[in-house]
């Protein structure tokens, strides 16, 4: 009896992926699904942080698809390595801090690793010619095929009648016929293929499947990187870059003020970690203050938080300051005005 071939597939938890598995999997194929946890993903659990995002499904969508393909997921967290990916790009970045190419050619590396301890026979993603600038172009599908060391076993479903053929084609092991030829930055091809399949529910496409891509995200993050004169990070430093408002006033250090109930409650997490602010005369948010500062620039912080609470109009606001590791102390101060808040404070 012929073996049972086995495919693992790049789950990012958009319909791009959850087609290619579908259409892989209908073709008799056994195909578990691997989803990398690399810190910059758009998880559900940051909608779940803020009111306005409070309509948002609150899921981690790869799971979602996994559990609605039934297929096995495996979360594999690559934060580690993934950061020499982010810090030094062969490749370089796209529009923003994101290095798409580099990130593809990593994460099937890893798949490949992966397929070759588990014993599968090949590995599946649902890329598409022409459906993003930077990685996903004809002549960046054979880098991510070299670079990554999957070379023919590295079969793109949704675009694979407009590529040569692969390893589970050459062999048999599946029909290229069944395959498809979607090109473009276009949806409606996959959307008909969803309907046709009787997929209904996906979630939507975004710019892309982590926050490198977005704008607002990577001007902070350069910012970090500047201000420690160093590019690296922590985990916690990338998880923070996606919550609040962030404030630079002074070249040494920065504010992070939690914007509603939802976002205190999550920089409440990190208070041990920081000196932080919190108004007592007024409700307000609570202030992070990431570097060090002397007793001029506690004034000022206290003179922002009292900015950005309820007492923004009053004469005076009286602010709680708990000095990392120290005693707190209150100080009566006049809210910052908006005049003496330079734009270029908010990053
Ligand atoms: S958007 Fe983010 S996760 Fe997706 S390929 Fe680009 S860098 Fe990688």
């Amino acid at each position: 009896m012929a073996r049972q071939r086995k495919a693992l597939s790049l789950i990012s938890g958009g319909l791009d992926s959850m087609l290619a598995t579908r259409v892989i999997m209908d073709q008799g194929i056994h195909v578990e699904g691997v989803n990398f946890f690399t810190g910059f993903c758009v998880e559900g659990h940051t909608h779940a942080i803020r009111k306005k995002d409070k309509a948002k499904p609150k899921r981690n969508n790869a799971l979602w698809v996994a559990e609605t393909l039934g297929i096995k997921l495996h979360i594999v967290d690559v934060i580690d390595e993934y950061k020499d990916v982010v810090i030094n790009p062969k490749h370089g970045y796209g529009s923003n801090l994101n290095p798409c190419l580099d990130c593809k050619c990593f994460m099937v590396r890893k798949a490949h690793e992966w397929i070759q301890e588990h014993d599968f026979d090949f590995i599946i993603t649902g890329e598409v010619i022409g459906q993003r600038p930077m990685s996903q172009r004809r002549d960046t599908m054979p880098v991510i095929q070299r670079e990554s060391g999957a070379e023919d076993r590295l079969l793109r479903p949704l675009c694979a009648k407009n590529l040569p053929e692969t390893l589970p084609e050459r062999e048999g092991w599946l029909q290229r016929e069944n395959l498809f030829d979607f090109s473009g930055r276009g949806r409606k091809p996959q959307i008909a293929l969803a309907r046709s399949l009787g997929i209904e529910d996906y979630a939507q496409p975004a710019g892309g499947c982590c926050f490198l891509t977005d704008e607002a995200y990577s001007v902070k993050l350069d910012d970090l990187w500047r201000s420690r004169g160093t590019r690296d990070y922590e985990l916690d430093d990338i998880m923070l870059l996606k919550v609040g408002r962030h404030l630079r006033p002074r070249p040494h250090f920065k504010l992070i003020v939690g914007r509603e109930e939802g976002e205190n409650n999550f920089l409440e997490g990190y208070r041990k970690q920081f000196t932080h602010l919190r108004t007592l005369s007024h409700p307000g948010p609570l202030v992070l203050v990431d570097g060090e500062i002397d007793a001029d620039d506690l004034h000022l912080t206290a003179r922002i938080a009292a900015r950005y609470s309820k007492g923004r109009d009053a004469a005076s606001v009286e602010v709680e300051i708990v000095p990392q590791g120290g005693e707190p102390q209150r100080l009566l101060v006049p809210p910052l005005a908006g005049d003496d808040m330079p734009d270029n404070w908010l990053l």
